[in-house]
């Protein structure tokens, strides 16, 4: 099973033509509302690619959380836990320009009102055959509490590093497998590419991947360091890349895969998201991912 512990929320995406400059006022071209958050995206790509996923995520009292649990009930999870907080569910501001650069401001009060207590206690069904995946959009003291909990219990712990808020390093040695992109293994380490992979695992995470865009990714840990070149594809829109691989990579090694397979299985799941546009929009159906399972 897989424990999926991150936010959820509301994207608005909002077409605009110019990113704003300081002081100004933007009319966008349109607007347009899906399920967001990094947790979420995830969750659903592991659940779709079939993945026995358990997914929690703090939200409001509010009707954007009725919203997303209406919308969440058509994802195969096998068991779903939106959990209210006294503050409003989570809500990104996505502005595209023409020129598909991007700017997000997100809202992050419900990620970050989840409490140490109710961390520890979503691991308590975990075992030995499971693994927990987190993200870095709720506290730090709530994601390390559920990451002692679930190493307590025998499970394994996979960290992804988006979005860098607060100083991870310290939860490296409790980390199975860390997935990082260029910019964070960067800020983490201060070293780049294959560099950056050495340096996370060294620091105490068993394996480490630090994704590369269209440039694959390089990973390092008890293989050795190896490389995978990115799959060719047009790049539309690079939004949810970064989650697409984290919840495939989750579900191919909770599947049996080894690294290198699942690895390379995440970066051709990744790829179809790139080659649409929006985030959970752009997400991988189940049927696209099913053919990207092993035999
Ligand atoms: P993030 O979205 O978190 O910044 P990356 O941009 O590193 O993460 O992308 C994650 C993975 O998605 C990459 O390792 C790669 O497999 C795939 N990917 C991203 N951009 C491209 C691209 N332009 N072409 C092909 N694959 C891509």
């Amino acid at each position: 099973r897989l424990l999926v512990l991150g936010n959820a929320g509301i994207d608005l995406v909002c077409p605009v033509p110019h990113l704003p400059r300081a002081g100004e006022t933007l009319v966008a071209d349109g607007q347009a509302r899906a399920p967001g958050g990094k947790g979420l995206n995830q969750a659903v790509v592991a659940a779709r690619a079939g993945a026995t996923v358990h997914f929690t995520a703090p939200v409001g009292r509010d009707e954007a959380a009725a919203e997303l649990g209406t919308a969440l009930a058509a994802e195969p999870f096998a068991a779903l836990s939106l959990l209210p907080q006294d503050a409003p569910t989570d809500l990104s501001l996505l502005m595209v320009a023409r020129d598909a650069e991007n700017c997000i401001l997100t809202l992050g009060a419900a990620a970050d009102a989840l409490s140490v207590r109710e961390a520890e206690a979503v691991t308590a069904e975990l075992g030995p055959q499971d693994m927990l995946l987190l993200q870095g959009n709720l506290s730090f003291e709530a994601t390390e509490a559920a990451m002692r909990a679930a190493l307590a219990r025998g499970a394994q712990v996979m960290l992804n590093t988006a979005p860098l808020r607060w100083d991870m390093v310290p939860l490296l040695p409790l980390c199975a497998l860390v997935v990082a992109n260029a910019g964070e293994a960067e800020a983490l380490t201060g070293r780049r590419a294959a560099a950056a992979a050495e340096a996370l695992h060294q620091a105490g995470a068993v394996c480490a991947v630090v994704t590369l865009g269209a440039g694959g990714c390089a990973s390092a840990g008890v293989e050795g360091q190896l490389h995978y070149p990115a799959q060719a594809v047009e790049a539309v829109d690079t939004t949810g890349a970064g989650d697409t691989f984290c919840g495939m990579l989750a579900a191919l090694l909770l599947a049996g895969q080894p690294l290198p397979a699942a690895t390379k299985g995440a970066q051709r799941a990744a790829a179809l998201t790139v080659s649409r546009p929006g985030a959970f929009a752009a997400l991988p159906s189940a049927a696209e991912l099913r053919v990207l399972l092993p035999g």
